[in-house]
């Protein structure tokens, strides 16, 4: 496993999280279904890591898959997250991780309703939504197609319809 650009130690970390979040983020705990703060959240924004802030999760994405989770047809951005097998709980899972900073997020399935087929549903407790900037109908601003002015140095553009990394894992979550 590759070194994360954010590195706390255990107890770093459960001074900076509350206790749901470190149960969640650094033990891959679960929370209980229907007891997130945004599992029916639909306001428009974008969804960061509540332990380091990387932006990982737009509304744009973001469905009623039912299952009491906040759930998504993909990441904001493709790199932010990290996926990898998970085996425990006699199941066949795909963990998903925060790239940055290693936290536990979730899991992906394919049973999502998205031309990719694929349901990330996460933790509310690992994230922090930030809500869309502008009060106003916005007209502009929302289009990803004409972003290709983005900030300078950060590693954000995430174009790719990542073929790869995914495993089986048909269960519920
Ligand atoms: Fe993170």
């Amino acid at each position: 496993m590759s070194a994360r650009n954010v590195e706390k130690s255990e107890l770093q970390w459960r001074e900076q999280l509350t206790p749901a979040q470190y149960e969640v983020l650094r033990k891959a705990g679960t929370e209980a279904p229907f007891t997130g703060a945004y599992t029916y959240n639909k306001e428009s924004g974008e969804y960061r890591c509540a332990a380091c802030g990387a932006k990982l999760f737009s509304s744009e994405t973001k469905f009623d898959s039912g299952t009491g989770w906040p759930s998504f047809t993909e990441p904001a951005v493709a790199e932010a997250v990290e996926l990898r097998p998970d085996n425990s709980l006699l199941m066949r899972r795909t963990e998903v991780i925060c790239r940055n900073c290693g936290g536990h997020l979730g899991h992906v399935f394919d049973d999502g309703p998205g031309p990719g087929g694929q349901r990330y549903c996460i933790n509310s407790a690992a994230l922090n939504f930030e809500p869309q900037a502008s009060t106003s109908a916005g007209s502009a601003a929302s289009s990803p197609a004409s972003a290709g002015t983005a900030g300078a140095a950060a590693p954000e553009t995430g174009d790719e319809a990542s073929g790869g990394a995914q495993q089986a894992g048909a269960s519920p979550a």
